[in-house]
């Protein structure tokens, strides 16, 4: 094995791509691209019954959208039944594996007894040395478990890990139907494919001494692994949809950046000193697994939404743009193929981007820019569109009307002259035609947002402000 590194990405298509599957793929496909290996796509779908090909397509969508790219696959399970059954016939003839004949009654009888003698629940070994098949039952097939001396794994993160061989049971790895088991799979899959390094959720760490007898069985050098340690939610437990949205894809639909998330994926057990922001590039080029804690990480969605925010503004306008037009089209503020100017739209873009923690956020802002008519806040009207304000927006309203160059710099002087003929400070006319021009009193810099909304509009909606402190 002295040639490429090759990982492997191995998700079960019986529900969506979440954000444990993600980290997963994500450490995978990492170290595969800093040691220039081999990131393998494969789709264990055996279990048939729970496996659809709707989950499939979810977790490939997750994975594109989050730039999770692999080099080969994806390759599916269940198209290498063939594969599966040479191997299991080569460990039979070698004398490592047998068949066994003892029915699920009689597993279920012993297994009571033994739980109820306090003894191990482990098979017997009753048809290790079966010299005659059984007539009329259709055998499944076990591997022969050492079953003195121990199993020794060695996993980049966590060291050693020692496993007492008499713990381990003679593992089923056909059944009577002939179809394979799990561990047989992984392991056929795993030799088939050249795999050199197994990264994976240490939920599996129980698997492998199992796993690590087949290689050897196999006379196949033992990969390395590493485990990575689960992903738990605020209050220590296993990360549920309790502790917010679990599913890769549901953070698309909330407006997140998928730099963002692989972003905060990555930092969930992986660190490099104290930085928190990384390019795409560091991140391939300092990855590595002495980086990986062993403890738990704990979920935090306000740092997630944090970093989401810092990617926001730091994105290039015209990319933002592009991003939060989708987000435009399902909040009904934009008709598809009825997009508003796009250079006219970058610019409003370019006011919003640094308040913005998501793209959701971020469109519903925009929404005042876009919309015919602004919808005001209860409470930012009756604070702000009063009585006291009519002569000063009134005022505001002439001088608009006639300016010939509607920029920036032009509607500040105005601003200022008016103010400063009513000994009023600034605020006083800037909050009321904050509320007129956005309905609301956030908003960024108020000459921006006039500048933006251009002339035509600024002027009815301060009309209609007018009218509305008339009432
Ligand atoms: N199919 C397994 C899972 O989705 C992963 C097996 C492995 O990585 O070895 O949990």
């Amino acid at each position: 094995m002295s040639g490429k590194i090759r990982v492997r990405f191995a998700p079960s298509p019986t529900g969506f791509l979440h954000l444990g599957g993600a980290r997963t793929a994500l450490f995978n496909m990492l170290y595969a691209k800093h040691n220039n290996g081999v990131f393998v796509l494969r789709i264990e779908d055996t279990d048939r019954e729970r496996s659809t090909d709707e989950y499939i397509d979810a977790i490939l969508n997750g994975m594109k959208w989050l730039g999770l790219d692999y080099d080969e696959g994806p390759l599916r399970q269940t198209d290498r039944f063939d594969i599966y059954k040479k191997y299991v016939e080569q460990l039979i003839s070698e004398g490592k594996a047998y068949h066994c004949y003892c029915s699920p009654e009689e597993l279920e009888a012993r297994r009571k007894e033994a739980m109820s003698e306090g003894r191990p629940l482990k098979y017997n070994g009753k048809c290790r040395n079966l010299k005659e098949p059984a007539a009329g039952v259709n055998p499944v097939v076990r591997f022969r478990m050492p079953q003195e001396g121990v199993t020794m794994v060695d996993d980049l993160i966590r060291g050693t890990i020692t496993f007492e061989n008499e713990q381990l049971d003679d593992l089923i790895i056909s059944r009577s139907d002939g179809t394979p088991t799990y561990n047989l799979t992984v392991v056929v899959d795993d030799v088939d494919m050249g795999i050199t390094h197994i990264v994976r959720g240490d939920d599996h760490l129980n698997n492998t001494p199992r796993q690590l007898q087949l290689y050897k069985a196999f006379g196949y050098e033992v990969p390395k692994f590493a485990h990575l340690p689960m992903i738990l939610g605020s209050d220590k437990a296993r990360l549920s949809k309790r502790h917010g949205a679990t599913s890769v894809m549901a953070y698309y639909d909330m407006g997140y950046l998928p730099e963002a998330l692989i972003n905060y994926l990555v930092r969930l057990g992986w660190s490099y000193g104290d930085q928190e922001i990384f390019t795409s590039e560091e991140l391939v080029k300092y990855f590595s697994f002495e980086n990986v804690g062993k403890a738990a990480s704990v979920f935090n969605p306000e740092k997630l939404l944090w970093l989401n925010g810092q990617y926001i503004i730091n994105s290039d306008p015209e990319k933002l743009t592009e991003l939060v037009i989708p987000f435009l089209v399902k909040d009904g503020t934009v008709t598809e193929g009825q997009e508003p100017d796009r250079a006219w739209l970058v610019k409003a873009v370019e006011t919003l981007q640094e308040r913005a923690k998501t793209l959701i956020e971020l469109a519903a802002s925009l929404k005042y820019y876009i919309a015919e008519d602004v919808e005001f806040d209860e409470k930012a009207k009756k604070k702000f569109l009063q009585e006291s304000s009519r002569n000063l927006l009134n005022e505001l309203k002439e001088g608009l009307s006639s300016m010939d160059d509607f920029s920036e710099s032009k509607i500040e002087e105005l601003f200022r002259a008016i103010c400063e003929k009513h000994e009023v400070k600034l605020g006083k006319l800037a909050q009321p035609v904050r509320v007129a021009l956005t309905g609301g009193t956030q908003s960024p810099g108020i000459f921006e947002v006039l500048d933006v909304v251009g002339k035509e509009k600024a002027i009815r909606r301060i009309e209609k402000a007018i009218e509305v402190i008339g009432n």
